[in-house]
C-alpha cells in the first residue's frame, strides 16, 4: 500500500535514507554527530553543517541507527514481492565506503540483509501460492569492475569476455552467464555464498577490492499461471554500489584514479539515468554504463526501483554525507 501512494507521487522509484550507528573509534575519537532525526517518523532528515541553520532532505523513509534489519526489510518487502507477479524490480545501495551497504544488502549471519531476506520470502510466497503458480527462480552473480562484467559464479578461468545483449523481445541478458536455479532458500544460499568467495579470489585486499566494484545479485523469476497456462519472467537486481567518495588527492594517480574515473562514470550515469526517468525524458542514457546497461530492464517502464541511501552521522564525513544526500535529491 505504501509503496503505491508514493508511487503516484513521483513515478517508480523509491528513495530510503539510512544511517549507521556511530562506531567505537569514532566515538573514542570524540567525533559529533551531525544528523537531526527528529522529524525521522515524516521521512524528514536534518543535517547540521556547522552553520545556523539546519538543512533538511526529504525521503520516502528515514531509518536512524536504532532500526535494525527487520524494519527496513518490511519496508521493501511488498516491492520485492511483486517480482513474482512479473515486476521488473531494482534495489540498490549508494554512499561513502564504511556507511553500511554491505550491512543493508548482505548483511551479516546474526543481522541478514536485504538479500537473503528477499530469496526466504520469495520461497515462502511461492510455496503459499503453490496450488495455482509454479515458480522457478534462479540466480547470477556479477560484479563490475573497471567497466567490466565478471561472473562470479563462472567455474575455470574467468577470462571470458562478458557483453550485454538485447533479446529480440526487447530484454537485456548477459549471453554465457550462469544462472544458478536455487530451489529453497538454503540453495540460494549456497550460491549466495560461492559468488561472494569467488569474489575474494585474486585480490589482495577483499574489502578494499569490493569497496571499488559494484556487486550484483539478480534473481530471474519465471511463473506459470496453472489456472490459465500463462507464463510470465522477470528479474530482481539487488546491487550493492562502490562506494561514492571522492579519491584523496594523494591517491590521484595510477590504477587507483582509473578505478575512481570509473566508479565516477558508473555512479553519475545511475543518477544520469534516474533523474532523465524521473523528468520522462524521452531519451534515457542506460548506455553510458555497464552498470546502467545491466540494469535497464529493471529501471524505467513498469519496474520498480529502490534506492537505500546510506550515511554516517559523524561531522568527519558530513562533506560526503551531503553529497550523497544531493545525489539522492537529484532522484526524487
Ligand atoms: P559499506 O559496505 O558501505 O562499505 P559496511 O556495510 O561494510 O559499509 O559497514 C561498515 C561497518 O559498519 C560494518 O562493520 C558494519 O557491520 C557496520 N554497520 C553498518 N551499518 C550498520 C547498522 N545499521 N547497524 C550496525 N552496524 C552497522
Ligand atoms: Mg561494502
Amino acid at each position: 500500500k505504501l509503496f503505491n501512494e508514493v508511487q503516484e507521487a513521483k513515478g517508480n522509484i523509491r528513495v530510503f535514507c539510512r544511517c549507521r550507528p556511530m562506531n567505537k573509534d569514532e566515538t573514542l575519537a570524540g567525533c559529533t554527530t551531525v544528523v537531526d532525526f527528529d522529524a525521522a517518523k515524516d521521512g524528514c532528515l536534518g543535517i547540521l553543517a556547522g552553520g545556523p541553520t539546519k538543512k533538511s532532505f526529504r525521503f520516502d523513509r528515514v531509518y536512524t541507527p536504532k532500526d535494525d534489519q527487520v524494519d527496513v526489510y518490511s519496508d521493501a518487502s511488498s516491492m520485492v514481492i511483486s517480482v513474482l507477479d512479473g515486476y521488473n524490480v531494482c534495489i540498490f545501495a549508494y554512499g561513502q565506503t564504511g556507511t553500511g551497504k554491505t550491512f543493508t544488502m548482505e548483511g551479516t549471519e546474526q543481522n541478514r540483509g536485504v538479500n537473503y531476506r528477499t530469496l526466504e520470502h520469495l520461497f515462502e510466497i511461492a510455496k503459499e501460492r503453490s496450488e495455482t503458480f509454479t515458480y522457478d527462480i534462479s540466480v547470477s552473480v556479477l560484479e563490475v569492475y573497471n567497466e567490466q562484467i565478471r561472473d562470479l559464479l563462472a567455474s575455470g578461468p574467468i577470462a571470458k569476455k562478458l557483453e550485454i545483449k538485447q533479446a529480440s523481445e526487447g530484454s537485456h541478458h548477459v549471453p554465457g552467464v550462469v544462472e544458478a536455479k536455487a530451489n529453497n532458500i538454503k540453495e540460494a544460499w549456497n550460491i549466495l555464498q560461492a559468488g561472494s568467495n569467488a569474489r575474494a579470489v585474486g585480490s589482495n585486499n577483499v574489502n578494499e577490492h569490493s569497496s571499488r566494484s559494484h556487486c550484483m545479485l539478480c534473481i530471474m523469476v519465471k511463473a506459470k499461471n496453472l489456472m490459465n497456462g500463462e507464463c510470465t519472467k522477470s528479474k530482481l537486481w539487488l546491487v550493492d554500489l562502490a562506494g561514492s567518495e571522492r579519491l584523496a588527492k594523494t591517491d590521484a594517480q595510477g590504477m587507483r584514479l582509473k578505478e575512481a574515473q570509473n566508479i565516477n562514470r558508473s555512479l553519475s550515469a545511475l543518477g544520469d539515468v534516474i533523474s532523465a526517468l524521473a523528468s520522462k525524458s524521452s531519451h534515457i542514457p542506460y548506455r553510458n554504463s555497464k552498470l546502467t546497461h545491466l540494469l535497464q530492464d529493471s529501471l524505467g517502464g513498469d519496474s520498480k526501483a529502490l534506492m537505500f541511501v546510506q550515511i554516517s552521522p559523524s561531522d568527519q564525513d558530513l562533506s560526503e554525507t551531503l553529497s550523497s544526500l544531493n545525489f539522492a535529491t537529484r532522484v526524487r
